[in-house]
C-alpha cells in the first residue's frame, strides 16, 4: 500500500498547518510520550476509553486526517515507506476516548487514563523506523502496550508482534481495541516488561514505550544477535537510545533525539 495516494492530497498543506497549531501547554514528564522540540499536548485530563467510535459523526474524515498526519511525519524526517503505510492504515481515533477523537491526528500525545498516554505519532513512527534501518526484524517485542495503538501499527510492519503491559485495565483496553480492529495476531501479555518476556525471547527488535533511568539489562539480553532495541532513558532529561547486540557478549549504543516519556515502573498494577 502506498501512503501518498489521495485525490485531495494537494489541498492538505493548510490542514497540516492548522493541525499543528496547538501550543506547548500541559506538557510534563508524567503525561506525554513525545519528542521534546515538536511535542504538543492539548489536554492534561485523563479520560477513560470507549470501544466504539463514530468519527464521521464529528464531521471529520479520518482517512483524510491520517493522510495529512503521514505527510507531516514525512516532512519531519520519517522516510520508511513501511512505517508510513502502517501509520496510514491504523485509525488512531479508535484508541482514544470519544471526547478526544477529534484530536487523534494532532501531533500530540493524548491521555488514555491511569496517568498514561498514547504516544505522539512522530514518536511511534520514529521508534519503529529506528529498528528497521538494518533490515526488517521478524519477531518484535513492545514494552508498554498502553491502549494498543503502537502495537497495532507494528502489526502492519512486523511478522510477529508481542506486547506487554503492567496495568491490568490498559491491558484489557488494548485487547479490546485490537479485537475490534481484528488485529488479533498481536500477542498481548499482562506483566512487568522490565524483566522482558523470557518465554518468547529472543527478539529481533524491542521497542520500549516508557522511560527508565537505565535500560533494563534483562531486555538487552533478550535480543537476538544482530537484534536492535530502542528505548527512552533518563529522568527529566531523556533521550532515545538505540542498542544493537553484536555478539553473545557485546552491544553497541547510540543516542538519538531528546524525548519525554511516562516512567517505566516495576511490578504490576492490578
Ligand atoms: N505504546 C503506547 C504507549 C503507552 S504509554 C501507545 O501505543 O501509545 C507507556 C505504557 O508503558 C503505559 O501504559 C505504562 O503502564 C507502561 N509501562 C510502564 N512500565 C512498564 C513495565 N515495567 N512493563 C510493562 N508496561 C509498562
Amino acid at each position: 500500500m502506498q501512503w501518498l495516494k489521495h485525490p485531495r492530497l494537494s489541498a492538505s498543506a493548510k490542514d497540516i498547518k492548522s493541525l499543528g497549531a496547538r501550543g506547548l501547554k500541559g506538557i510534563s514528564a508524567a503525561n506525554s510520550n513525545t519528542k521534546i522540540s515538536i511535542s504538543r499536548l492539548s489536554s492534561p485530563n485523563a479520560a477513560p476509553n470507549a470501544p466504539l467510535r463514530t468519527f464521521e459523526n464529528l464531521g471529520l474524515n479520518s482517512e483524510r486526517l491520517r493522510i495529512a498526519m503521514v505527510e507531516r511525519l514525512h516532512a519531519q524526517g520519517i522516510s520508511d515507506e513501511r512505517v508510513l503505510s502502517a501509520m496510514q492504515r491504523v485509525p488512531r481515533h479508535a484508541f482514544v476516548d470519544e471526547a478526544l477523537a477529534s484530536r487523534a491526528y494532532d501531533d500530540a500525545a493524548l491521555p488514555i487514563g491511569h496517568g498514561q498516554t498514547i504516544s505522539q505519532p512522530w514518536v511511534v513512527a520514529r521508534m519503529i523506523a529506528a529498528v528497521c534501518e538494518l533490515g526488517l526484524p521478524a519477531r518484535v517485542l513492545e514494552v508498554g502496550t498502553g491502549c494498543g495503538y503502537q502495537a497495532a501499527v507494528m502489526s502492519y510492519v512486523f511478522p510477529q508482534v508481542y506486547s506487554i503491559e503492567r496495568i491490568r485495565a490498559l491491558y484489557d483496553m488494548a485487547k479490546e481495541h485490537l479485537r475490534v480492529l481484528q488485529l488479533t495476531k498481536v500477542r498481548l501479555s499482562y506483566g512487568d516488561g522490565m524483566v522482558g518476556l523470557a518465554s518468547s525471547a529472543p527478539f529481533d527488535a524491542i521497542i520500549v514505550a516508557a522511560a527508565g533511568l537505565k535500560i533494563p539489562q534483562a531486555l538487552v539480553t533478550q535480543l537476538s544477535i544482530g537484534g536492535v532495541l530502542i528505548a527512552p532513558e533518563g529522568a527529566s532529561a531523556q533521550k532515545l537510545i538505540r542498542i544493537q547486540r553484536n555478539s553473545e557478549t557485546s552491544w553497541s549504543r547510540q543516542e538519538l533525539e531528546e524525548v519525554r516519556f511516562v516512567p517505566l515502573k516495576s511490578g504490576l498494577q492490578p
